[in-house]
């Protein structure tokens, strides 16, 4: 492939890069915007951050870049790496020296020395990411591309510029970065390559939870994330980091009667979604949705296959899994539990014959993510029957409408009950424990089932009969046995 020199000149234009070249020629080094910025801007994508490499400092570079730049540069320095950062209108860019690296088997840690452009271009995992345009005035626009990335940026092939199995073996990360920008660019992985990541797959186990998980939310962010995640399980370095998932393939048969492949059907469904939403952790719930069905699988006589109770058995491994990969065991989580545990639900409110109370509580217990939960459930739609399609998407309209009616009228989304476990510990004098809780959830499922309004006159009185019933005096101290 030939590049025009005139494109290039054209996407090297601006202050940022005059800035770069007058100071990289006032300080006399060799300097080149290298890597991922060049990749990005012959495929015509947008990029955000400019990588510089300069045969010589980089953290005086980036002193003299920001100076000349003025006011609005910041500027962070991390000297035991040797790099530095300029942040300017919006775009960073990262100064580094070129570097050599020399990795010994039983270190993750590489030896880096200083090196020349070519040590640099060495050490980089792919062809395609191993080019680099000089930025000084005298060779303004020139590309080095020594392991002709641009052919293979040309034929859409991800390579490894020396031995794929050094390559990866050095830094196994780089496995899943194949995967990753296979996955992004649309590209495939070239068979030694390819070969090369099922030989060192286990070298995957070395690298730290939170770089992996980094990788995977690339891949799950990718328009279609399905490519990435059959890759992931091809090279089998899925069943090292996320074995769960792997669980979910197959298909199993018996008396003639098979069931689907919930490996494919849950790709299916995450791909489904990442058509309707950028929304990371919408996609990671869809990615986690029938998580549990293995586990929950059945025989029956009667009915063939069932995967009864599989959410709930799926919400309750997330905790684990989450743990165990390091993602994010904050609200993240129980937003994904949320989602997981209540995919079911929605599709038994489609049935005309639906209470008020029951789509009451499925608002009540979705709160502010019954529209996320409602979008995971459509896109769990996979059936290949298109009578069969129509006619759910047709409940699912249904029961908008229905949620959003309800919504009007009773206002249940972000329900809290008028009276709280507190105001109950202090009316009964009671401590807390399980049974404040039983008439806090007793007051709420009141309300829910449209027993009483949502006001707290009508909460007191109704929790006054309860504590009658139960003998719970208002007066009397610690009643912690009574029920
Ligand atoms: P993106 O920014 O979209 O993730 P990128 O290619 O710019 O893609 P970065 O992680 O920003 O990826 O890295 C910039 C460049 O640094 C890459 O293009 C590549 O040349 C090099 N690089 C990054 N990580 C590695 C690695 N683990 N091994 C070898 N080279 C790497
Ligand atoms: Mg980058």
């Amino acid at each position: 492939m030939e590049i025009e020199q005139s494109y290039i000149l054209n996407k090297l234009s601006g202050k940022i890069f005059e800035v770069i070249t007058a100071s990289a020629d006032v300080l006399q080094v060799e300097t080149y915007v290298i890597g991922g910025y060049v990749r990005d801007m012959i495929l015509h994508r947008p990029s955000k951050d400019i990588d510089v490499v300069c045969v010589g400092s980089g953290i005086e570079l980036a002193q003299e870049v920001a100076k000349r730049l003025g006011k609005g540069a910041q500027t962070a320095f991390f000297k035991n790496y040797g790099t530095a950062q300029v942040k300017y209108q919006g775009t960073e860019i990262e100064f580094v020296g070129a570097r050599k690296e020399s990795y010994t088997h039983d270190s993750r840690n590489p030896i880096v020395e200083n090196g020349t452009l070519q040590d640099d271009l060495n050490r980089r995992d792919f062809t395609i990411n191993a080019m680099a345009i000089c930025l000084n005035r005298e060779r303004y626009g020139e590309l080095i591309d020594p392991f002709d990335g641009l052919s293979d940026l040309d034929e859409y092939r991800i390579k490894t510029p020396l031995s794929p199995d050094i390559t990866f073996s050095d830094d196994p990360l780089r496995m899943m970065r194949a995967v990753r920008f296979a996955g992004q660019l649309g590209f495939f992985i070239e068979a030694e390559t390819f070969e090369a990541i099922e030989r060192n797959r286990e070298r995957i186990l070395i690298v730290s939870k939170e770089r992996i998980v980094d990788e995977l939310n690339k891949i799950i962010l990718s328009p279609r994330p399905s490519v990435g995640f059959e890759l992931l399980e091809q090279t089998g370095l899925l069943n090292l980091i996320f074995p769960e998932l792997v669980a979910l393939k197959g298909i199993e048969t018996k008396e003639g009667i098979g069931h689907k492949d919930n490996f494919s059907h849950t790709l299916t469904v995450l791909d489904n979604l990442a058509r309707t939403t950028g929304n990371l952790w919408l996609r990671w719930a869809a990615l986690f949705h029938d998580i549990g069905k293995p586990r929950v699988k059945r025989f029956d006589n009667k009915l063939g296959w069932t995967f009864h109770g599989h959410e709930f058995k799926g919400m309750k491994m997330l905790k684990g899994i989450f743990q165990q990969m390091k993602l994010p065991a904050n609200d993240k989580l129980r937003y994904v539990e949320k989602l997981v545990s209540l995919h079911m639900r929605p599709i038994v409110l489609a049935d005309e014959e639906v209470t008020d109370s029951a789509i009451r509580r499925l608002l009540f217990e979705a709160g502010d993510d019954i529209d996320d939960l409602m979008s995971l459930c459509e896109a769990d739609i996979t059936s290949k029957n298109p009578e069969k399609v129509k006619r759910f998407l047709h409940n699912f309209q249904l029961v908008r409408s229905k949620l959003k009616e309800i919504e009007e009228k009773d206002r249940v989304r972000n329900f809290q009950p008028p009276i709280d476990g507190l105001q109950i510990m202090e009316m009964f004098h009671l401590p807390a424990g399980k049974l404040v809780g039983e008439l806090k959830s007793a007051i709420k499922d009141a309300i829910l089932d449209g027993e009483i309004p949502n006001e707290y006159d009508a909460a007191y009185a109704y929790l006054m009969k309860l504590a009658e019933e139960k003998r719970i005096s208002a007066d009397t101290s610690l009643q912690t046995d009574l029920q």
